[in-house]
């Protein structure tokens, strides 16, 4: 069996999928289950089916294609902003697309008109954390302005994204922003809109009750696949963190200083280390790199491992502290945080088993 490898329980991305949806169908909040963290992996894909999640989003249209390819049923909503390069293929293999800019909404108009396809967008408006969307103090007007210039596609709603540049969390406070510009709108616009401003860090406020009443679309991605909220910081108490683990192999085995000899420069990603001097220490080498991980986001099940650095093909742990007794030829294992867990799933290196 090759590694290193990610051992994926599609049992618990299962669990994770009814509890999700269950929390979400209690509030009539449609919850669209977000596949990018996995390449758009079909098996994946087919268990969040399984557990009633009846839309998938996915950041990439060539997963979506993938999907689709692999025979998993639409609906589809596109959730990267899209290029104009791809907005052909977009109106094609999306049904629902997030969109931030009148020059993309309308090309996507004409495009839709073209194919005959009923498509939907939602409006992104930024309410702070400065990634995509309108902002928020202009976004009324120049939605209400884009609503007229639309001959064919349909305005669904609006949305906004949080948590992703700016770190900001979602409060009573700007999702309530939120409901006024629907509000706004919808007298405007004299139609129904939804609003779709939920992702994993906003599944606390559905937690506490604090959500306002006219939330209605939440696109969860890390809370499903991972069980952990990395903007929120924590790992989320109802939910399994054992759907991804990821085992890797003990190449080297050494006692070797905690403080390098020689002249120190930048090491091969352009970081300047830093050493602790803790004497000799016992370590290992593990057989995967940043190009398969964020050393920084590995957890391992050891908690006397310590994880030291990674470059490309390397990653070095000090174990001094492990009861373990490791030997070259080992597999260690981990849990991944968001960052790590999409570098594993993107690299070709890292097997992907499924249990
Ligand atoms: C990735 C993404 C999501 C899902 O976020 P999670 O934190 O993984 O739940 C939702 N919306 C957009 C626009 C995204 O890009």
């Amino acid at each position: 069996m090759p590694y290193p490898r990610l051992i994926i329980s599609l049992n618990d991305i299962y669990q994770n999928a009814l509890t999700l949806k269950k929390m979400c169908d209690e509030k009539g909040i449609e919850l669209v289950g977000v596949t990018k963290l996995t390449l758009g992996d079909p098996k994946i894909a087919t268990i969040l089916k399984e557990a009633g999640i009846s839309k998938l989003g996915d950041s990439r249209l060539k997963n979506i294609k993938k999907l689709i390819e692999n025979n998993i049923p639409g609906p589809f909503q596109l959730l990267r902003i899209p290029m104009i390069s791809e907005l052909e293929e977009a109106v094609i293999y999306a049904d629902e697309i997030l969109v931030s800019e009148e020059k993309t909404a309308l090309i996507i108009d004409e495009i839709a008109q073209k194919y005959d396809k009923n498509i939907q967008i939602i409006l992104m408006i930024d309410v702070g954390d400065l990634r995509e969307g309108i902002w928020y103090e202009e976004a009324p007007q120049k939605i209400a302005k884009l609503f007229e210039k639309l001959k064919f596609v349909d305005i669904r709603g609006i949305g906004t994204n949080l948590g992703c540049f700016g770190g900001v969390l979602p409060t009573e406070k700007n999702m309530n922003l939120m409901i006024e510009i629907k509000n706004y709108l919808e007298e405007k616009l004299n139609k129904k809109l939804i609003v779709s401003a939920g992702n994993t860090v906003a599944l606390k406020l559905l937690e506490e009750g604090k959500l306002p009443e006219g939330i209605n679309q939440y696109r969860v991605g890390e809370a499903l696949l991972l069980g952990t909220d990395a903007t929120g910081h924590r790992e989320i108490p109802y939910l399994s963190q054992d759907t991804v683990i990821l085992e890797a192999e003990v190449v080297e085995l050494d006692y070797k200083p905690s403080v390098p000899v020689g002249k120190i420069g930048r090491d091969s990603m352009g970081r300047i280390p830093k050493f602790e001097d803790k004497g000799w220490r016992n370590r290992i080498i593990l057989a995967i790199g940043e190009q398969d991980i964020d050393s920084s986001g590995l957890k391992p099940f050891d908690l006397g491992i310590n994880v030291l650095h990674a470059s490309s093909d390397h990653t070095i742990a000090d174990i001094s502290e492990s009861s373990f007794e490791y030997n070259v030829g080992d597999i260690v294992k981990f849990r991944l945080s968001y960052g790590s867990a999409l570098r594993a799933f993107t690299s070709p290196f890292v097997e992907k088993v499924y249990k």
